[in-house]
């Protein structure tokens, strides 16, 4: 029997995947301020397991991090916020690459 034939990954792991991630994004908050060059790596890391399994991050995970250059978003830090109240946008700008984050609110 190949391993590699099987498709859909046990639910056991998509639960310890999810588990994971979020306690790789809880640590690379922890750390950023002792630690902040090793914030990429756990986001980098987390990215990964989300990728190996399958895993949706949420959308507050999603909103934690640069999804170009992996840096931990954090509030005038490590990003620019601003309010656009007329368009009810939040605008964060990643200080290390520059890309630009449009949420609603
Ligand atoms: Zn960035």
């Amino acid at each position: 029997m190949n391993k590699r034939v099987r498709k859909n990954k046990p639910m056991g792991q998509i639960k310890i995947a999810k588990e994971r991630i979020e306690k790789l994004l809880n640590i690379a908050k922890v750390d950023f301020e002792n630690h902040p060059e090793r914030c990429k790596k756990y986001v980098e890391l987390a990215k990964k397991i989300g990728k190996r399994y399958n895993v949706r991050f949420t959308k507050e995970q999603k909103r934690s991090f640069c999804k170009k250059c992996n840096q931990l978003l954090i509030p005038n830090k490590t990003s620019e916020v601003e309010a656009d109240s007329r368009k009810k946008l939040i605008i964060i700008k990643c200080t290390n690459c520059g890309n630009i984050y449009r949420n609603p609110y």
